[in-house]
């Protein structure tokens, strides 16, 4: 074993044995369930880590990560992570987390080719397609930046397009769906005010939410 991994086993020893002695039982109690009240889907970028983020212990953060946080409809990775997420843990909250300098959406945004990934980065494009006009407009430095917002707004709309999220809603569960941005620069994270807890206002939602976003990279070009 090489020795940087024994480091890493080393270091899973230490961490463990420091939550023991905080916490006594703390993974023992954890065997029992698991009772997170949110669901994170976001980056797989690794200098993106969620729990980390919102300071959430293990067993509090249900987690989907992927290249540029996306929601297909046709993931059935992700749909199951909602599905269950939604039907099994009854989470209150399914956050999508997109973060500056994306490069998912930097790749999306310049038609870069990088492999098989080009076909998972398509989505990116999709959502880069019908904001192009828009996109056009912000100062070319910022344009990465603001495809990642916009991104997340279009992927939290489509969790709530979900079956999964809509007959939630139409049992009467109780469940909230928002889109936030991470700063990589300053680590902090931004409610981009995509929230949405029932389907009747996803649309209005939506709409707000793409209108905060070009408000404020406008503010930023004429700043410029
Ligand atoms: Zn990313």
């Amino acid at each position: 074993m090489s020795h940087s991994l024994t480091d890493l086993l080393d270091n899973n020893r230490r961490w463990a044995g420091k939550i023991e002695s905080a916490r006594p039982g703390f993974f023992t109690s954890l065997l029992q369930q698991q009772a997170p009240q949110y669901l994170w889907i976001g980056c797989a970028d690794s200098r993106v880590p969620a729990n980390e983020l919102v300071d959430l212990a293990p067993g509090e953060l249900f987690v989907h990560r992927n290249v540029a946080n996306v929601v297909v409809h046709s993931d059935l990775n992700c749909l199951s992570v909602i599905q269950f997420a939604t039907d099994v843990l009854k989470v209150r909250h399914i956050i999508v987390v997109g973060h500056s300098q994306c490069g998912g959406v930097a790749a999306a945004l310049a038609d870069r080719r990088v492999g098989l990934a080009d076909n998972w980065i398509r989505h990116v494009q999709d959502v880069r397609n019908r904001h192009s006009a828009w996109l056009e407009t912000v100062p070319e430095g910022e344009r990465v930046n603001a495809l990642c917002e916009l991104n997340v707004i279009e992927q939290a709309l489509n969790v709530c397009q979900t079956t999964i999220v809509q007959d939630a809603w139409q049992r009467g569960q109780e469940i909230i769906v928002h889109g936030w941005v991470y700063r990589l620069h300053n680590g902090l994270l931004k409610d981009l005010r995509m929230t949405v807890s029932r389907l009747d206002d996803a649309g209005a939602a939506y709409q707000d939410a793409l209108a905060a976003v070009q408000a404020r990279y406008a503010e930023l070009a004429r700043a410029l």
